[in-house]
């Protein structure tokens, strides 16, 4: 998680989801909007970890999958407990971890198990689906120079992953509504709705 869910979820969890994703028209929290539209940090000021659960794509993928089973199986007690209610605590830990591993942006529909483990939130023209033109022969980005570009790096990630094909899915453009908001509950709460729907 950090991470998509397994398979990236499918369709939406009608009654967590609904609960979760402002209504039209609905704002997300200025904080929260801002982190996820700000453009990417200089690449000085970039945490370099990030390279690092690059080459650790594949030990963090597995990482991921367990994790992500795990908040499956968890989907009652969230619901006992309420979407609602769990989105605080959670989000800051996924905040915290996501933060110092991936240089996470808190964009809401995480797509790091299909980049890698390189988020393309970091790239300056936050790009979604491959890199620009632009990018240097050395393999760095043509705003920031410094830095590595951060489709380059998804793409040795995800060449390291079991599923590292999953690279090659198009990705829907990024919905603000979500910034801020937690990916692990979203992914798990869309993956229930799946699972029950194929079960009715
Ligand atoms: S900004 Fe989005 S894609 Fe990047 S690590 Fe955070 S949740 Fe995942």
């Amino acid at each position: 998680m950090g991470i998509n869910g397994p398979g990236g979820g499918t369709g939406m969890a009608a009654t967590p989801d609904a609960a979760r994703i402002p209504a039209p028209g609905q704002r997300p929290s200025a904080a929260a909007a801002a982190a996820a539209a700000a453009p990417a940090s200089a690449p000085a000021a970039r945490g370099r970890l990030w390279l690092w659960s690059v080459r650790h794509a594949r030990g963090l993928e597995r990482l991921y999958r367990i994790l992500a089973a795990l908040f499956l199986r968890l989907h009652p007690l969230w619901q006992a407990l309420g979407y609602a209610r769990a989105e605080r605590p959670v989000r800051f830990v996924e905040r915290q971890v996501k933060s110092l591993l991936f240089d996470c942006r808190m964009c809401g529909q995480c797509v790091l198990s299909a980049t890698g483990m390189s988020c393309p939130m970091n790239c300056p023209k936050q790009l979604r689906n491959g890199p620009c033109g632009g990018v240097r022969a050395d393999g760095h980005c043509e705003v920031a120079p410094e830095m590595p570009c951060a489709w380059v790096k998804a793409w040795e990630g995800a060449r390291r992953m079991a599923q590292g094909d999953a690279i090659l899915a198009v990705q829907k453009p990024v919905d603000r509504r979500l910034a801020g908001r937690s990916s692990w509950l979203d992914v798990t709460a869309r993956e229930a709705a799946a699972r029950r729907r194929d079960a009715a």
